[in-house]
């Protein structure tokens, strides 16, 4: 069994953003030389996500909207989290739009269902962060 890790680095310009990583998680696959297995990519912190969806700017605004009304982000005194930091919002965002995916690969390809892509979620940006890519398979 072949195995594969590599680390995506961002460094978002604003507090929230949500970035296709479809390609660059492609590239890693192709890098890996793995063609059948599984692939996982998740968010290393806590205030960022990585989720499947719909390339399609009107959803993206909808996700911020439904987002901004389960957890707003001011008043930040609304937040128990809140004493040192102001990103109490950005974990409860975070646990919303998730974690991780995990895809197949079949035939040296994302085995991705109709209009799927991967998408980084940033919601307390203005420093680096990354993401994990693991690929195990053969
Ligand atoms: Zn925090």
């Amino acid at each position: 069994m072949k195995s594969y890790k590599k680390e995506l680095w961002f460094d978002i310009k604003s507090r929230r953003a949500f970035i296709n990583i479809t390609k660059k998680v492609e590239n890693c696959l192709k890098e890996s030389g793995i063609k059948e297995g599984f692939l996982l990519c998740n968010a290393m912190h806590i205030t960022a996500s990585v989720f499947i969806n719909d390339d399609e700017a009107g959803l993206h605004r909808d996700f911020e909207s439904f987002l901004e009304k389960l957890a707003p982000e001011k008043p930040y005194s609304q937040y128990e989290h809140n004493g040192f930091e102001d990103n109490g919002d950005a974990h409860l965002k975070r646990t919303i739009m998730g974690r991780e995916v995990v895809v197949a690969v079949t035939e040296g390809k994302l085995d991705f269902g109709p209009w799927e892509q991967i998408f980084y979620g940033e919601f307390d940006g203005n420093r680096k962060k990354r993401v994990l890519v693991k690929i195990i398979g053969e």
